[in-house]
């Protein structure tokens, strides 16, 4: 019977070193006993998720997970729960966060940069046709498959999820475009803005419109003041100017980010072969 179809308990699994921690429980490699087929198991408290009055939004975020397969957005498999957790069967991504990596490197190279455009957009190509929105596209949130090929992850939390309110509250405003600092409406365009601030932190270090104080970084985004090094390659910025537009009907289509030249003439994209015993 299919990971995907059967019901499963924690007896299934062999628990391994914990891979991370997160705001409402930890994640551990994990490993099927019937077939030693590996995942990432994503354990989260009931008692947390009631108190923060997060149950209905959870369940909501399994389930557009759920439904979403695409080799650049990690796998959500299966879920289950016990008295006291809820457990989430994910697909394991070995090389981590695309966050440590930039970490180590400081920045990446134009290859390396347009391959994981390329996947970005291919992989929102796939959510919009789906009417799903990330909102909360960010190095934070990617991790890396065996061939580093990005997978899009924390999309449970992200999708319905108004951003505004927790990066008002307590993070950085530098990924959230115009129309969500300003609290205006927003649809699927959001994610454009995102990948255009993701290309520009990748290949100079930091985001755009980094500043010292919360107010700058508002004054800066909402006037779209971006300045681009000397270093910057022109095709890169010309796909960054494109994408980081006030009005989101300007913003360049997905499809025109895989036809833009600077990532037809970068980007390596390798597709990894179908995984097993999912379907
Ligand atoms: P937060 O909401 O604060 O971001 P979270 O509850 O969403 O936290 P995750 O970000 O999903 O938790 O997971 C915590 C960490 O565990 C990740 O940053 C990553 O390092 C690691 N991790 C999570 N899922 C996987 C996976 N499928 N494969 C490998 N590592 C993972
Ligand atoms: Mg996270």
């Amino acid at each position: 019977s299919s990971l995907v179809s059967r019901r499963f308990t924690i007896a299934d699994f062999e628990i391994g070193r914990p891979l991370g921690k997160g705001k409402f429980g930890n994640v551990y490699l994990a490993r099927l006993k019937e077939n030693h087929f590996i995942v990432a198991l994503k354990v989260l408290f009931k008692s947390q998720i009631e108190k923060e009055g997060l149950e209905h939004q959870l369940r909501r975020e399994i389930e557009i997970q759920a439904r979403l397969q695409h080799p650049n957005i990690l796998r959500l498999y299966n879920y289950f729960h016990d008295a006291r957790r809820v457990y989430l069967i994910l697909e394991y991504a070995p090389r981590g966060e695309l966050y440590k990596e930039l970490q180590k490197n400081h920045t990446f190279d134009e290859q390396r940069t347009a391959t994981i455009m390329e996947e970005l957009a291919d992989a929102l190509t796939y959510c919009h046709d789906k009417k799903v929105i990330h909102r909360d596209i960010k190095p934070e949130n990617l991790l890396l498959g065996l061939r580093g090929e990005v997978k899009i992850a924390d999309f449970g939390w992200s999708v319905h999820t108004p951003s505004l309110r927790r990066n008002t509250m307590c993070g950085t405003l530098d990924y959230l475009p115009p129309e969500m600092v300003e609290g205006r409406t927003y649809d699927e365009k959001v994610d454009l803005w995102c990948i255009g601030v993701l290309c520009y932190e990748l290949l100079v270090g930091k985001p755009p419109f980094e500043s010292t104080s919360y107010n700058e970084t508002y004054r800066r985004i909402v006037k779209v003041d971006v300045r681009f090094p000397q270093t910057m390659p022109s095709g890169a910025q010309d796909l960054i100017s494109r994408l980081l537009r006030y009005k989101p009907q300007e913003r360049l289509p997905l499809a025109q980010i895989l036809e833009h030249p600077w990532v037809q003439a970068h980007s390596r994209r390798v597709l990894p072969p179908c995984a097993q015993m999912t379907s």
